[in-house]
């Protein structure tokens, strides 16, 4: 069965998820923080991650669809397969223990961000 958490970050450019939801990312791949209130843009992205370095806040395409409209996990993986056209079947039987899932992601994520 398809894990849809990895699904995204397999599927989906962060940026261009960034984008579609109105973030203005520029040609040096950052955009406005929307975790302070950035007036330089100070959110960058790098292999399908943020990082703000002005506040320190880090995530995924996920956590950017979280914090926009202000969704659960799983209901912003919805959104995602929805807008983006992933073609995940959530009828199926596939009930994640999403704050599990996402921790461990973050924590695998985080070790490769920076183990190059
Ligand atoms: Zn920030």
């Amino acid at each position: 069965m398809i894990d849809p958490y990895e699904h995204i970050r397999q599927n989906l450019d962060i940026e261009e998820v960034a984008r579609r939801y109105g973030l203005e990312v520029n040609r040096h791949h950052k955009a406005l923080c929307l975790w302070h209130a950035d007036s330089h843009p100070s959110l960058s992205f790098k292999k399908g991650r943020y990082r703000c370095f002005a506040c320190g806040a880090s995530g995924t395409a996920l956590d950017i669809v979280m914090k926009l409209f202000d969704l659960e996990p799983l209901e912003s993986v919805k959104k995602l397969n929805a807008d983006f056209g992933l073609g995940l079947d959530f009828k199926g039987e596939y009930r994640p223990d999403t704050a599990k899932i996402q921790e461990m992601e973050r924590q695998k994520q985080l070790q490769k961000a920076f183990s190059d």
